[in-house]
């Protein structure tokens, strides 16, 4: 018995191949007759190259655009925007364009949301400020930060973004991210961070 015969006894009948070719193989892509494509939802999300590949298909067999967006599941001006940037190197650029500066840690922002709209906090900054600190933490931290450094917390300290660039007490900041609140998270509670350093016993 040859090892193919083999096999498709193994899988039973009604499955044996059919010249040198499955039945699961015969669904696939390629073999899927035009107009009744699976649904996207059962397949993993197409990379954009292999987008791009199959709107290039498209687009040669003579398809427009919004034809070729039916097909494909996706909108007309996605086709038009892969066929313009098929490598999506001027999509990066325009995004690298579009980055903010976090106001928390001075890092470039998430640049996918337009001119003019990078977000002012960076995803990680974002996330510590939803933290909320009680009054007594933050307190708590102020006197932490004394006894590591020598002295309280100044407004660079805990606010890298406007510090200089190389500021120490930033670094430190930058360093220990969460460990530290913001400048102006203590701001707001105590009406300044001297204040807040007065509160904490340290002031001078
Ligand atoms: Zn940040």
């Amino acid at each position: 018995m040859t090892k193919e015969r083999l096999l498709a006894v193994r899988r039973g009948p009604g499955s044996a191949k059919v010249h040198g070719v499955t039945p699961s193989e015969r669904t696939g892509d390629q073999r899927r007759p035009r107009g009744r494509r699976a649904p996207a939802a059962t397949l993993d999300r197409p990379s954009r190259s292999d987008r791009v590949e199959a709107i290039g298909e498209l687009a040669e067999e003579g398809l427009a655009p919004r034809e070729i967006a039916d097909r494909l599941g996706l909108a007309p001006s996605t086709i038009r925007k892969y066929r313009r940037d098929p490598e999506g190197e001027s999509e990066r650029k325009r995004r690298e364009d579009y980055r903010g500066r976090c106001r928390g840690c001075g890092r470039a922002t998430d640049g996918s949301h337009g001119p003019s709209r990078g977000p002012q906090w960076c995803m990680r900054c974002a996330a510590l400020r939803r933290r909320r600190w009680s009054d007594e933490q933050l307190l708590d931290a102020i006197r932490d930060w004394a006894r590591l450094t020598g002295s309280p917390p100044a407004t660079y300290d805990w606010s890298p973004a406007s510090a200089p660039a190389g500021h120490t007490g930033a670094a430190r900041y930058l360093d220990e991210p969460g460990r530290w609140p913001n400048a102006r998270t203590v701001a707001r509670r105590f009406g300044s961070l001297s204040r807040a350093v007065a509160r904490a016993g340290l002031g001078s």
